[in-house]
C-alpha cells in the first residue's frame, strides 16, 4: 500500500512538471496521473519511472519522455470512442493513454517480443478493449480503416501515403518527421482529397523502419 501512495506521489509530481512545460489538456494531464508508467519499465529503471525521460525497452527501442507522450496525445485530441491507430507499440504506455483518453486504439509493433509483452501487460492491468497487431505499420490497418486519429511513435523519413489513405475525412494524423531530429506534424484530411500540415516543434524519436522484425 505504502508503495502505491510512494507512486501517486511521483504521478503527481510528473503531472505538475508537464503541466510546466505547457500541457494544458486537463483529460491528458488526468490519465498520466492514472497510468502506473513502471508498470511498462524494465526492473532495472523503475524507480525512475516518474522521471521526464526516456527509458530503454527491449530490442533496442524506448518508452517515449512522458512530456513527448502528453504532448502528441493533447495534438491528437482524441474524443471518446474515436478510432485511434497507434503506431509503434513499444512498451504499450503511449496506447494505454489513448485507451483511458476514451479511444479505441489498434496498436501496431514490428518487434514480436515487444509486441508480445505489451499485449500481456495491457491485458493484465485490465485494458481489454486496445487491440494490438504484429505488423508493419508502414501499410497502417486498411481492414480496420477509416481511423478518425492516427498517431506515429517513431521517427519517419517521409509521411507514408498508406496512412493518408487510411484517415476518415476530418480525421487527423500526428508524426514525427525528419533524421536527426524530427519535426512534429499534424496533418488534418479535409474532402475533396486535400490536406492541411501543421508543424508543432523539434523531437527526438526512434527510427520509422520498414518491414517486420522477430
Ligand atoms: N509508443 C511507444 C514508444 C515506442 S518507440 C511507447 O509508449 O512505449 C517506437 C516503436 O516503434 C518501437 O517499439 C519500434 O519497434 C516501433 N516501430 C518502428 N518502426 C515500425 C514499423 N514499421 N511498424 C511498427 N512499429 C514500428
Amino acid at each position: 500500500m505504502k508503495d502505491l501512495f510512494w507512486h501517486k506521489g511521483m504521478r503527481k509530481k510528473l503531472v505538475t512538471t508537464v503541466k510546466s512545460k505547457g500541457i494544458t489538456d486537463i483529460n491528458v494531464l488526468h490519465a498520466l496521473y492514472a497510468l502506473p508508467r513502471h508498470y511498462f519499465m524494465e526492473k532495472a529503471f523503475e524507480e525512475k519511472a516518474y522521471e521526464d525521460k526516456a527509458f530503454p525497452i527491449e530490442n533496442g527501442q524506448t518508452i517515449s519522455q512522458p512530456y513527448t507522450v502528453a504532448f502528441q496525445t493533447q495534438l491528437l485530441n482524441v474524443k471518446k470512442r474515436e478510432k485511434v491507430l497507434e503506431i509503434g507499440t513499444g512498451s504499450g504506455y503511449q496506447a494505454a493513454i489513448l485507451s483511458l483518453m476514451g479511444g479505441r486504439v489498434y496498436t501496431i509493433e514490428r518487434h514480436r517480443m515487444l509486441h508480445l509483452n505489451a499485449k500481456k501487460l495491457l491485458h493484465a492491468i485490465g485494458l481489454k478493449g486496445i487491440r494490438l497487431f504484429y505488423k508493419d505499420g508502414y501499410k497502417g490497418l486498411p481492414e480496420f480503416a477509416p481511423f478518425d486519429k492516427i498517431l506515429v511513435t517513431a521517427a519517419a523519413k517521409e509521411i507514408p501515403q498508406d496512412l493518408l489513405d487510411q484517415l476518415a475525412i476530418g480525421g487527423q494524423l500526428v508524426i514525427p518527421v525528419g533524421d536527426e531530429s524530427q519535426t512534429m506534424m499534424r496533418i488534418t484530411k479535409k474532402a475533396g482529397g486535400k490536406f492541411h500540415k501543421e508543424q508543432f516543434g523539434k523531437f527526438k524519436f526512434v527510427p520509422f523502419v520498414n518491414g517486420l522484425d522477430n
